[in-house]
């Protein structure tokens, strides 16, 4: 067993397990669509220097060149993905350190945000051909463990959900709706889990990358479909996956230690009309037929951003699964997906005001979920070894 232990935490240029984070943001523009095309719709989104972005409703060189002077159409996120940007490339930018700290034993979450038919569950799910993130990040984790070679100790369970309307399902064996509870146990694993746990559901355990995708795609086709649109997967779901991944390592004084980490891949629902950056545009939207737990959401967000005492994470479903990725111990990404099209121009503003917005929570220093379940015996060999080296240095 390698000694896992002693790289925790250690990755201090990194952006993961600081003792001050953030919340990390980056922007997807998907490819003009056919339709948008033959609509003759022009392009309003420029990303230059990987990072910057501007938005406008005209589309030529000059008007970008202009607007690098107006207020409010310009971005800079933590990366910025033009059209051509592979999945791969999205995958190893924003999620990568994450599955990373996922084996420390840290908790990750990943977010794809964007109004409907931006991109999103391209982005977390993708194709067959084009796996996406979700895919992408599974495959790099059993790579990872193989590297380590754990020796079997290890195993790793997916749980697949949905929030609609209210209500939790298991898209891994639909049926009756979810109940969210609390978890008092105080276990490693209940500590990863942050206290909320949906009652009954399944946990897949996986034991390689290639079964995954089928398995998420089956999972995706449980999500709710409109009525008013059949075979059109709601905009209105939020799906989570859940990868929980426990394995055990001897640290350096050969204690055996169980560790838990978590990651979390989320693909909201379509953030058309539900978003707010503003308390006062938020409460005009309550009465509204809106997406109650995407602006719930939204008051999280906004409670973090101005550092309230209280955060309403108890007003959705959605924001009590994901209390631990907002504001707990967790590296947590944002991906805003947006269309290039002007026909969405209000959309995009409106999703990138959000993600900029986004930018500034502060999320806690990330701390292994992990507990010593036995300490060696003396006399061993591997023990005496050690004493001997203690002894000659
Ligand atoms: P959303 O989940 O946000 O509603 P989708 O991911 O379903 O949007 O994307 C809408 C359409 O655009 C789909 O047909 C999808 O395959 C396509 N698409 C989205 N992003 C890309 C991309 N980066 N490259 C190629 N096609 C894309
Ligand atoms: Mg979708």
């Amino acid at each position: 067993l390698e000694k896992m232990g002693s790289t925790a935490n250690t990755e201090k240029n990194g952006r993961i397990g600081g003792i001050e984070s953030r919340i990390h943001v980056f922007v997807r523009l998907r490819p003009m669509a056919k339709k948008e095309k033959e609509t003759g719709s022009r392009c309003c989104v420029k990303i230059v220097n990987k990072k910057d972005l501007y938005l406008t409703e005209f589309a030529n060189e000059n008007d970008f060149l202009r607007l690098k002077r107006l207020r409010g159409r310009h971005f800079s996120f933590d990366a910025s993905f033009p059209d051509s940007t592979t999945q791969h490339e999205v995958y190893s930018t924003t999620t990568a350190e994450l599955v990373e700290a996922v084996l420390q034993g840290q908790n990750g979450s990943v977010f794809c945000y964007g109004a409907t038919g931006a991109g999103k569950t391209y982005t977390m799910l993708g194709t067959l051909e084009n796996p996406g993130v979700m895919v992408l990040a599974i495959k790099d984790l059993f790579t990872n463990i193989r590297q380590r070679s754990f020796d079997g100790n290890h195993a790793v369970h997916l749980s697949y959900l949905e929030v609609y309307n209210e209500t939790v399902r298991d898209l891994l064996s639909p049926g009756r709706p979810l109940v969210l509870r609390e978890d008092k146990q105080k276990s490693v694993y209940s500590n990863v889990m942050q206290g909320i746990v949906a009652a009954g559901i399944t946990q897949y355990r996986a034991y390689s990358a290639d079964e995954v995708m089928t398995l998420l795609q089956r999972g995706n086709q449980n999500r709710t479909t409109e009525p008013t649109r059949a075979n059109e997967t709601s905009s209105r779901s939020h799906a989570i996956l859940q990868v929980v991944v426990e394995y055990r390592v001897k640290d350096a004084s050969l204690n055996i230690i169980n560790r838990v980490g978590k990651l979390s891949l989320i693909d909201l629902a379509g953030s058309e009309r539900a978003i707010a950056t503003d308390q006062r545009t938020l409460r005009s939207l309550e009465g509204a037929n809106i997406n109650r737990s995407l602006l719930a959401l939204s008051s999280c967000i906004n409670a973090l951003v101005e550092g309230k005492k209280h955060i309403p994470y108890r007003n959705s479903k959605l924001t009590q699964l994901l209390k631990d990725s907002l504001g707990g111990a967790c590296n947590t990404v944002m991906i805003a997906n947006i269309s290039p099209s002007n026909l969405s121009f209000g959309e995009t503003q409106n999703t990138l005001h959000w993600a900029y917005r986004a930018k500034e929570i502060q999320t806690k220093a990330c701390e292994a979920n992990e507990e010593v379940i036995d300490v060696p015996e003396t006399g061993t060999d591997q023990a005496k070894l050690l004493l001997e080296l203690q002894k000659e240095n």
